[in-house]
């Protein structure tokens, strides 16, 4: 009798596992040109003779195995996403179908300029409605990733305080901030200088006017900021920065909660970028693309990423005659293909459409706020903007933590929320739910959660060795990290 075969859903083997010398995925006519010596084409060092242990597979093998593995995936399109931080929305079909028309998924870069036109209307299009959202004069394309956006930010701002003969040291970062803030200040050569929050999750500003010198360039701010919390006194904080000659640099990945209904340019932001992949719902994860414009006031336009755009009478051009420019941060003029999804999700929102799906985003999160209070522990009394952020306090008290109950929630079947972010909230759980979930899910994941809190004080074991349903349980995080297993080793080779 045969082996019973696990059901295709609970087991994969490696693709390795079934090969066999010979089988091979596809076949070719014999050539019909004089065929070309690798090593003379290539060099000899680029040619290897065979590759070891390479899977030698039939095409349907390979199809089927890819295509089991790819509905292992959690994705935004299977289901609620609630990590923080991430905005994590769904990404309409309408952008895809934008980003396929003809002439633009054909477009190359190369292309002369009289026959990217198109091409150069969408930059400028979207420039401008970026601006115009962020209350700001300029924005740049170009950076591809937020943490890209921050660094092509402080860049602006050491050349434009260096043109003033006025290079400064210091960038001020608040404790709550996301860790890529200090990274990039460091990277881009300045000394952090970390400004602790207040009582109420806020910057406080006596400290800060303490904090801010002669020689510290500038402030980067996250508003609302990563405890969900908008900074009430920012008006104040970037005065308080403009009087002794410094800069207000502002994270702008939580700009799902301002778009329509704030202008980060008209409460004093000097600097900023925008996250195209979280806001503007283009996709999200795995590591990208993604797409962080930068939007600058007048005093920074000069120093902005070659090339800019040029309008004239015969129409868009690339201007590279800018001599203050910090020059080219990427190849080309940013994830174009992001780009488009982004400007097709602004026009198919609309002004009005935006501002709602700000409000939705918000209400969402004090709604789950709501759900949860008394149950999970509110480090913060002020309002949450577009994510609500515990600790995980009471569940502690049975030896349950935050990273416990976020696996107990895959059992539920829900993508675990942010854990243990951010670091100023001891043992924190970090819940964004986006403006795109229904009432019914809000509702479901609400259930969930509250089912959870009960069971760590009845059977806080479960928990801690959840998820239970899944088809791998907890693994060894740390050893993961620190011996991961990247090479098949056939069985007896170490
Ligand atoms: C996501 C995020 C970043 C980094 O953006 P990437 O696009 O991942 O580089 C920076 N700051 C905050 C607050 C974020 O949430």
């Amino acid at each position: 009798m045969g082996r019973i075969r696990q059901h295709q859903a609970l087991e994969e083997r490696l693709l390795f596992e079934r090969s066999s010398p010979g089988k091979i995925g596809y076949q070719l006519p014999a050539l019909d040109v004089p065929p070309v010596d690798p090593e003379r084409a290539l060099g000899s060092v680029h040619v290897r003779e065979e590759i070891p242990g390479f899977p030698e597979v039939s095409e349907v093998e390979v199809i089927r195995h890819f295509t089991r593995l790819s509905s292992w995936n959690y994705a935004i399109d299977s289901g609620m996403y609630p990590l923080g931080s991430c905005t994590m929305k769904y990404n309409p079909r309408l952008n895809e179908a934008v980003a396929r028309i003809d002439g633009i998924i054909d477009a190359h870069p190369y292309q002369p300029e009289c026959l990217a036109q198109g091409m150069l209307e969408i930059q400028r299009t979207l420039e401008a409605y970026l601006a115009e959202i962020c209350g700001m004069d300029a924005v740049t394309l170009q950076p591809a990733a937020g943490a890209h956006g921050e660094l092509t930010g402080l860049l602006l701002i050491r050349a434009y305080l260096e043109s003033r003969g006025d290079a400064r040291r210091v960038v001020l970062i608040p404790d709550s901030a996301h860790g890529t803030n200090p990274a990039t200040a460091s990277i881009a050569g300045y000394e952090v200088v970390e400004i602790p929050s207040n009582r109420l999750g806020m910057i406080d500003l006596a400290t800060l006017r303490d904090a801010v010198d002669d020689s510290v360039a500038a402030l980067m701010v996250t508003n609302p900021n990563t405890v969900g919390i908008f900074e009430q006194d920012i008006a104040e904080v970037a005065a308080a920065l403009h009087e002794r000659g410094a800069q207000l640099y502002m994270d702008g990945a939580n700009m799902n909660a301002l778009v329509g209904i704030a202008r980060p340019g008209d409460f004093g932001v000097d600097v900023m970028h925008l996250n195209l992949h979280k806001t503007f719902s283009t996709p999200h994860g795995g590591g990208g693309p993604g797409a962080g414009p930068v939007a600058v006031k007048r005093h920074l336009e000069p120093h902005l990423p070659l090339p800019r755009i040029r309008a004239a009478e015969s129409g868009l051009s690339f201007d590279w005659d800018r001599p203050a420019s910090i020059g080219r941060v990427r190849a080309f003029y940013g994830n174009f293909g992001v780009l488009v999804r982004a400007l097709a999700y602004i026009l198919a929102h609309g002004g009005d459409g935006l501002r709602n799906a700000t409000v939705d985003a918000v209400l969402n999160a004090n709604y789950i706020r709501k759900g949860l209070e008394g149950r999970y522990e509110l480090p913060y009394e002020a309002p949450s903007m577009h994510e609500c952020i515990f600790s995980d306090s009471r569940q502690a008290k049975h030896g349950v933590k935050t990273g416990d109950i976020a696996k107990r929630l895959i059992d539920y079947g829900f993508h675990p929320y942010t854990v243990s972010f951010p670091l100023i909230v001891r043992g924190a759980l970090m819940i964004e739910p986006t403006e795109t979930e229904s009432k019914h899910e809000l509702d479901e994941f609400i259930a969930a959660m509250r089912s959870i809190a009960e069971e760590a004080e009845r059977d806080p074991d479960l928990i801690r060795r959840s998820p239970v349903t899944t088809r791998t349980s907890r693994v060894d995080e740390t050893r993961a990290a620190r011996k991961p297993i990247l090479k098949w080793q056939s069985a007896g080779q170490e």
